[in-house]
This record gives structure tokens, sequence and C-alpha cells, in this order.
């Protein structure tokens, strides 16, 4: 009788699995999993990921459109900060973010020698250079963290979230072990949930982390707040292991060849270019170089479909996010460069006035790289 029940399965959630980030105000209650996969061995619970904007493709649905089609950065660092490996990608931005502006220096000079106002030989300087300055402008490194994770409802996905709601996970992380010796958010049995919160804009954009707690009856008849149990079934464990790998999983970035990323950082950037560069990209099916292919007959791209099409939602949600940021960047780049041409022609001092270039990553801060490098003495 049970015989036949055995020789049935459960379906299992594989192949989808959702991503998602915090909007503006908006906190969500998870349950961090403990270090899983391949961060096993490392005791690591999340993976830091650097991906690089600023390439599209024609969206398949509406062909008048395109899409943002992301990839991971190649850079890799050493403990020591050592690069030891380049990224074609990155490497171009420099050099374009150097060229735009030696080029806007050179032009507003030569345009001031010539008699013009300084205002005007600014103005046609950037005018000059308006089509470097949008390629610096639209290209771009995120970077996040990629933290598997189990939502109020019981389900599982892939948080992806700035290194600030990191900090405020560690700080949360403490707390609760502070707390009369209670135990760590990880543990299977007595881990515990966490509402995450996202509060303010632009550059003030803030994360905060908080234990769950809940009211209890205690024996004695007396009331008390006491941290929310959160014990992981063996069950749920077994749906958290159908998650993709957050350090090596394809499906969660895309991931292209040095080559690949050269020809794109040296291209034309148009999506047709683009789209034939990614398609040829890292299949391990691909059956050598495929001829372009026409926007009839293009192909998705070989991994899940529900992962893909909820990946690339997520995209397009981070660059709106990213653009505010850049905007907010922009503003106050803008501020201190009047500021600073305020204090020059008061001084009467002949001053090029460059439009200041704020990458959006200029430094990696210490904590971050730490955390990219996790030492387990130091815990
Ligand atoms: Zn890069």
């Amino acid at each position: 009788m049970s015989n036949v029940r055995e020789q049935f399965g459960k379906p299992r959630e594989g192949g989808g699995f959702t991503t998602f980030s915090l909007k503006e105000d908006a906190s969500t209650i998870i349950r961090l999993l403990p270090p899983m996969k391949s961060l096993k061995e490392a005791g690591k619970w999340g993976e830091y990921h650097k991906q690089h904007f600023g390439y599209e493709v024609r969206n398949q649905r509406d062909p008048s459109k395109t899409m943002p089609r992301p990839f991971m950065c190649l850079e890799e660092q050493d403990e020591n900060r050592l690069t030891t490996v380049s990224c074609p990608e990155c490497r171009r931005m420099e050099e374009q973010a150097q060229a735009l502006k030696d080029d806007l220096a050179t032009m507003t000079e030569k345009h001031k020698a010539s008699g013009i106002p300084a205002a005007v030989a600014e103005k046609k300087a950037a005018e000059a250079c308006a089509e470097r300055a949008k390629w610096v402008d639209g290209h771009r490194l995120d970077k996040k963290w990629y933290i598997p994770v189990m939502m109020e409802d019981g389900s599982f996905a892939i948080f992806r979230t700035p290194h600030a709601a990191f900090k405020a996970i560690n700080k949360a992380r403490k707390e609760m072990r502070d707390d009369n010796g209670g135990s760590d958010v990880f543990d299977i049995d007595a881990g515990a949930w966490l509402k995450i919160t996202r509060t303010g804009t632009g550059l003030n954009t803030d994360y905060t982390a908080t234990i769950v707690k809940e009211a209890t009856v205690l024996a004695n008849g007396k009331r008390a707040t006491v941290v929310k149990p959160a014990p992981l079934s063996d069950e749920q464990l077994g749906q958290a292991l159908a998650l993709p790998d957050v350090k090596t999983s394809t499906q969660l970035i895309r991931r292209l060849t040095s080559d690949q990323v050269r020809v794109l950082a040296y291209g034309s950037g148009s999506p047709e270019e683009v789209e034939a560069v990614m398609n040829m990209a890292g299949r391990p099916d691909a059956p050598g170089p495929s001829p372009r292919p026409s926007p009839a007959q293009a192909r998705p791209a070989p991994v899940a479909v529900v992962s893909q099409v909820q990946a690339s939602v997520v995209e397009e949600e981070e660059d709106a996010d990213e653009k505010a940021i850049r905007e907010a960047q922009a503003r106050m780049a803008a501020k201190k460069a009047a500021a600073a041409s305020a204090s020059a022609s008061a001084k009467a001092a002949p001053s090029v006035k460059t439009k200041a270039i704020l990458p959006l990553d200029d430094d990696i801060d210490e904590d971050e790289f730490a955390a990219r490098f996790p030492r387990p003495s130091a815990s």
C-alpha cells in the first residue's frame, strides 16, 4: 500500500529562484542561512559580486526598446590588494574617464586662448566631448552582496544588497551574541529572524537590521519580550539547498571571458553587437562562433527562463536605484566644482574647470575589503 506512494516524489522548486533587493523605505523579515555550498568551508554567509553596467541588447518583446545586460567584473585582488586578474572593462572605464578629463581641459584652454569667455569655452568643450561623457556616465561598476535567506513565508531567496546592509547584519549579529550570551543569528537551531529596513534616498540611503522579538509569558506568569525562535527543520534545509550557489552560479550573474569583455569594451556598444558577444559568451554548449543572430531568431540565454526573467527585472530596478545615487553624486560634484570655481575666480587665477568625474565606486572601504577576505581567527 504505502509502497506505491514511495514511488512518487515532490516537485522540486529548482531551476527558478527569486533574487530580491529592498526598495526605498521598505523593510523585510528574513532568516539568514548558515554558510552553505561553496561558502561552507570559508564560513562565509554571502558573496560579494561586482557587475559592469553600460551595455544593452534589444528587448525581445519590444525591439524598439533595449534592456541592460550587466556582466561580472573580472578584476581580482589578493589579500595585499595586488591585482591578480585585470578586467578589460575596468581598464576601458579608466581610460575613458581620463581621456574625458584631459579633452575637456585641453579644449577649454584652447577656446579661452582664442579670447572666448571662460563660461562659453567650457560649454563648447563640454559639447564637443558629449559623446565620451555619455559613455563615461553610462558605464559603471555595481557592487552587491548576494545572501541566501529564508523569507517570512518559508520560501527561499537570494537577498541582493549593498555593503551597508551587510554591515547592519553584522551589527545585529553582535548584539544578539552580546545579549546575555545570545546565540548566533545563523545557528540552525537557535538562529533568529532579522528585520532589514532601508531608509533615506541617494547618498543618504541607510540600512538597519534588528532581531525580531515577540512577547511571551514566562513560567512565573510575568510577561517578557524574547527573541522569536527561528529553528530550521531538515525539510527547510533541504529546500535551502535548491538555491543556487551564490559564489559560483552562472544563473545569478552573467560571466564572460576576458576576450569577450575586451570585445565589448572596445566595440561599438550597439545592441546588435552586444547581443552577438553575449550569445557567444561562455556557452558551454556553444557550437563555436555563431553567426550574428537576427532579432527574429535571437535565442534566449541557456539558463532557466524563470530565473532569467527574474534576474533581468532585478537588473532594471537596480539600474534606476543606482541612477538616483549617481545623480545625487553628480549634483554634489557640480556644487563642489561651482564653489571651487567661485573661489578660484575670486583669486583671479586662471582656472580650468573640468566637469568633475566621480566614479560610482571610487574606492573600496576598509571593512568592505576585510569582509571579502575574512580572517577565520578574527571573529
Ligand atoms: Zn571590471
